[in-house]
Order: structure tokens, then sequence, then C-alpha cells
């Protein structure tokens, strides 16, 4: 399996895995020629794309996930409460329902849901399977859950929020809402608990985790890079931070 971001932070979202023939796309907020421009980068066309697997409808997600599906004729995955959200918009595409509490199956990869606070209608984060591999994603989250460690012990790769840092957060620009917002249990996870996560995690397959959606105002990547391998410990996972316009590159898990 391997995997890469198209790009990561509020202005859009969008990972690619590949595991075998089968490509999926988790999440894309970009347009349909941002999103084929930054395919590119990384080697590939729209078409090789197979399916979408959808989040939760916020836009940085959800953006151009119905046109980049209805152009290419492919299946676009969701819970139903999503769907709820998007229907109006996605009248044109192939939409299938998953349970976020039961794995399915695209090609090559299976996918195990998780359901996660956030606010959204029914919000879910994943873990993709390639019998081989597991890697965890998790972003989009106001705080940790038991279920959500269940589900991202023993991952040889993670995609982790490490949105804001509190005390920049706190500093920064934003109006006295939006940081109520963020900061809540339904917002976004701050640098410190995806720390506390990865150290609370089975740790002992894991070989990259990757800080994602980084608030471009109360965040920097030097700090996710100190949190995140605070939390290693002595483990020898690489560390890296995906970027808002750069993404990450491919990772190929070993
Ligand atoms: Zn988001
Ligand atoms: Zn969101």
């Amino acid at each position: 399996m391997r995997f890469a971001s198209l790009g990561s932070g509020s202005r859009g979202n969008a990972l690619l895995v590949e595991g075998s023939d089968t490509l999926i796309l988790l999440d894309c907020g970009f347009s349909f020629s941002e999103t084929v421009q930054r395919l590119r980068r990384l080697g590939l066309a729209a078409e090789d794309v197979n399916a979408v697997v959808v989040t939760h409808e916020h836009d940085d997600h959800i953006g151009g996930v119905a046109r980049f599906a209805a152009r290419l004729g492919i299946p676009v995955y969701l819970t139903a409460g999503t769907l709820t959200a998007v229907a109006a918009r996605f009248r044109d595409v192939d939409c299938r329902c998953f349970d976020p509490h039961a794995p399915f199956r695209i090609g090559a990869l299976t996918i195990e849901p998780f359901p996660v606070p956030h606010d959204a209608r029914e919000p879910a984060q994943v873990v993709f399977d390639d019998g081989r591999h597991r890697l965890g994603v998790l972003t989009d989250v106001g705080v940790s859950t038991p279920h959500i460690r269940t589900m991202l012990s023993g991952c040889s790769a993670l995609v982790l929020e490490c949105n804001y840092d509190t005390r920049l957060l706190a500093e920064g620009p934003y109006p006295a809402a939006l940081k109520a917002r963020i900061g809540s249990r339904f917002g976004h996870l701050r640098n410190d608990d995806a720390g506390e996560l990865l150290a609370a995690l089975d740790r002992s397959r894991l070989q990259h985790v990757v800080g994602a959606h980084l608030s471009e105002s109360n965040n920097h990547p030097e700090l996710v890079e100190r949190v995140l391998r605070l939390a290693l410990g002595s483990s020898e996972a690489a560390v890296s931070v995906a970027h808002q316009d750069a993404g990450i590159s491919w990772i190929a898990l070993e």
C-alpha cells in the first residue's frame, strides 16, 4: 500500500490511497482542474481513480467531489447522514452509503470506518487495510475516544490531525465564536491531544506518522513535528507534515 496527500488544511483536503490495482481518493476539497493538476504532480491522471470515499460534508472535504465523480463516472461512498446534507449537490453522482461501524471493500482495499465527534451530520474517519498494512486516517475530530484509540492501534501509518497550538489559537486573530468552535468537543484536534493520542496507541508496527489539517493561522509545522516526535518516544517511525498546497508525496509501506 502507498498513500499521498494532494493537500491538507481548511482550504481543501484530498488523500490518495493505493493498494494493488485500486486507487481511492479520500475526500476532495479542490476544484476539478486543481485536482487534476495535483494528481499530475504524483504521476497520475484523474481516470486512474477508482472511487471516492467521503468523511463528512464540510466544504474543505466535499467541495470537488460531485464534479470529479460525475465526470469520471465513479462511485462515491459516504454515510447516510452525510448524503442527507449533500443530496441536492450529488444528484448526478453514484452514491453508495456505508454504515460507520461496518467495514466494506473497494477492489483490493478494505475500508474500516469509525464515527468521530465533529460538527457534521454523521462524520466518519477510516482505516484502510490491504491485508498486510493498515493506514489510519483521523482528521476533523474534536476529541479522541476509546473507540478511536482501538481503531488506530496497530497501524503501519497514521495521518493524524494536528489542527492548532493552544497558545497560538488563544492569541490568534480569529473571532471568539470561531475559537470556541474549533476548541470544542465537536471541533478540531489540537497538537497536544494528537500527541497524547499517539502516545496511547499500539505503535509496534508504525512506520510513518503524518501531521495533517494544520491551521495556517494557529499552528506551525515545526510545532507539530516536535509534538509528534515527543509522543513517539523511542519508536523509529518517520514524521512528516502535510502542507495545504504541496500535500505530501507518496509514502510506501514496506
Ligand atoms: Zn476539514
Ligand atoms: Zn470538518
